[in-house]
Order: structure tokens, then sequence, then C-alpha cells
């Protein structure tokens, strides 16, 4: 589109910024840079899409974030918790331990005493018949 020079009113190619003339700067109407500005304003499909992936990817990677967030506080909880409680849990395991000891310590000692028993019962049994 051809504009006329505000100067001299020579009709200029549109594609010049100065008057082919007398070189006075072009001058646009505010209906013409309103007009550039609608034009930059609709951007390509593709920039739209790309965009809209993005907020979708930085919403997503927000998401995670917070995810992430919450699983290392529950973390820190269970990792406190241990090192409150695991000097307990090792002196309890211990005890188990030495209590499982004692009780096959006792179980031996039921079984031989058993055995003493029976044999005892059977010595005086003979010692009867003997006599
Ligand atoms: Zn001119």
């Amino acid at each position: 589109m051809a504009w006329n020079c505000i100067n001299c009113e020579s009709a200029n190619d549109y594609q010049n910024v100065h008057c082919e003339v007398c070189g006075y700067e072009r001058y646009f109407s505010i209906r013409e840079v309103n007009a550039l500005l609608a034009e930059q304003a609709e951007e390509p499909s593709d920039v739209k899409k790309v965009q809209a992936s993005y907020k979708r990817v930085n919403t997503v990677n927000k998401k995670l974030r917070q995810d992430n967030k919450e699983l290392q506080d529950k973390i820190n909880d269970l990792q406190r918790f241990y090192d409150r409680y695991a000097h307990e849990v090792e002196r309890r395991e211990q005890g188990l331990r030495q209590l499982r000891a004692q009780n096959r310590r006792l179980g031996i000692g039921m079984v031989i005493g058993g055995l003493l028993v029976l044999l005892f019962m059977l010595a005086r049994v003979k010692v009867e018949f003997i006599f």
C-alpha cells in the first residue's frame, strides 16, 4: 500500500521509510500503527501450541516438585523417628536374643531333667523288684 508524504505529498512505495522526493520520514497514522500492533499480536498457531505445552509442562513440574517436597518431608520424619528409636530397637533386639538363648538352655535342661527322672524311676522299679 502506497503512502503519501506529509511534507511534499509525493506518493511513495510502502517499503520506503523515507520520502523518495524530499527524504522526509514516513508518518504512520494511528490506524496503521494499531493495524501493525494487531498483526503482531496474532501469533502463529505453532507458537500458541508451544506456549500451551510449556504451561502444561510447567504445571506438571510444579506438581512434581510439590510431591517431591512432601516425600522428602516424610523421609525426614522417618529418619528423625529412626534416629530417636534405633537405639531402643537395638536394645530390645539384644534382650530378645538373650531370652531366646535362655529359653534354649531351659529346654535342654528340662529334657535332661526329664531323662534323669525317668532313669531314677526305672531304677526304683528295679530296686523294688529286687527286694
Ligand atoms: Zn516528501
